[in-house]
């Protein structure tokens, strides 16, 4: 848990503010964000790469909340997007687009020339028909094209295998081989400045040894192109710091930095700026889901908490059997052998399965843990179910930065024709 949330006379707080409150106030299920947890992780990460020059950008699809996204902003933080939705939100926010990096395998026409139109940092080119796009869409609008090539470096991170990126057989990146090849093709493109070499492994990795081989590896390319010439002047690390969920014992930012720096200093002696690209790690442990329990039932020899957030509002625990921890909002509870599920039509649709719950009577508050990434940013209207409110809380100072949705949020968009 982290040092934003603890225990005062009055139950679970955020900082100076009291959960009960805002869920009162709010209603459930609501998620909460600690700025002050935000800005921790933010520089915990930045004081990391002292003495490199470098940039942490923020993985804007971990938590991609207008007020997170500007806080991070305000921070200095570059922003990491993998979508024109993201671009959009990052320049709503108040990013300086010269500090956007841009990812994804599939960008397509319109993404691709909304990031030029932004004059944005750097594309994360991923094949060698993503590149040719680029050139053709730069060269029709008048525009330059800063490419990064996003090397798969063929390491296995030693993750979930829902977010392992940095293996030879995942869709993501381009073999280190052929990188070279394709680099050569870039000197016949016009608008194409390759500048950058790219990699990212994956997520919620929590062993050194893997990151730091792909950092060495994605690095000997770097020397490779510079060799013939290329003026590599970023080279991305990537992201996927983990976090404690439960028990990881997951390096710091400084030991993650630590273990790679000589490899990092010879590559920043050389002119070349580090960049990374952090999203769990910035967030996770930022946020908190509060929900309510509606019912308390046994079956099958079973005790079952059920509660009104369910798989829609926070999908990590049925998608990769992700641990959250479960706090009782009011403290003292005791210990129940329970799941606590959701309410969605879906055996697959609990929180936390076969473990010792507060043993919460209906109507208290639960508060499942380290929820700030991947959490809203997951959520879905399935079983048309509102999303939930999310909360910013500063100090002793809190806002909703997103309203609980609407019923008529539900049908927002859809249409019943004519012929009906
Ligand atoms: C998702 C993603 C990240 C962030 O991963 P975290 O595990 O949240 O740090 C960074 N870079 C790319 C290209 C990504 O797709």
């Amino acid at each position: 848990m982290d040092d934003s949330y603890y225990y005062g006379e009055d139950g679970l707080r955020c900082e100076d503010v009291v959960l009960s409150e805002i869920a009162g106030s709010v209603g459930t299920p609501t998620y909460v964000y600690s700025y002050g947890a935000l800005e921790k992780a933010y520089r915990e990460i930045d004081e990391a790469f002292s003495g490199l020059d470098h940039m942490v950008c923020y993985a804007v699809k971990a938590n991609s909340n207008l007020s997170v996204l500007h806080a991070l902003a305000s921070f200095g933080a570059g922003a990491d997007i993998v979508s024109g939705g993201e671009l959009y939100r990052a320049m709503k926010a108040g990013f300086d687009p010269k500090k956007v990096v841009f990812a994804g395998v599939g960008k397509t026409e319109d993404e691709l020339v909304a990031g030029l139109g932004e004059r944005i940092l750097l594309f994360n080119v991923e094949s060698a028909s993503e590149l040719e796009h680029l050139e053709r869409f730069a060269a029709r609008h008048g525009k330059r094209a800063r490419v990064s090539l996003r090397v798969n470096p063929d390491v296995h991170p030693e993750t979930h295998a829902h977010v392992s990126t940095g293996h030879g057989a995942s869709k993501f990146g381009i073999p280190v081989e052929e990188a070279l090849a394709l680099a050569e093709r870039v000197g016949e493109y016009r608008c194409v400045d390759l500048i950058g070499v790219h990699q990212h492994i994956g997520s919620q990795i929590t062993k050194l040894a893997p990151y730091a081989e792909s950092v060495e590896k994605s690095a000997q390319l770097v020397d490779e192109l510079k060799h013939r010439g290329f003026d590599i002047k970023y080279f991305n690390i990537g992201g996927g710091l983990g976090i404690r969920y439960k028990d990881e014992e997951a390096p710091s930012p400084r030991e993650l930095v630590d273990a790679i720096r000589p490899i990092l200093e010879a590559l920043g002696t050389g002119g070349t700026k580090i960049l990374c690209e952090m999203g769990r790690y910035i967030a996770g442990n930022a946020g908190v889901l509060l929900t309510r329990v509606i019912y308390r039932k046994r079956s099958g020899g079973k005790n079952f908490l059920v509660a009104d957030a369910g798989m829609n509002d926070l999908l990590r625990p049925s998608l990769y059997d992700a641990y959250h921890e479960v706090r009782p909002v009011q403290d003292g509870a005791a210990a129940v052998p329970a799941d606590l599920v959701g309410p969605v039509c879906e055996s697959g649709d609990y929180l936390a399965r076969d473990r010792d719950l507060p043993d919460a009577a209906e109507g208290d508050l639960l508060a499942l843990m380290s929820a700030g990434a991947y959490g809203f940013s997951m959520a879905s209207n399935y079983n048309s179910r509102p999303r939930p409110a999310e909360v910013l809380v500063k100090g002793d100072r809190w806002a909703v930065v997103r309203e609980r949705e609407h019923l008529a949020d539900l049908v927002k968009g859809e249409l019943v024709p004519a012929f009906l």
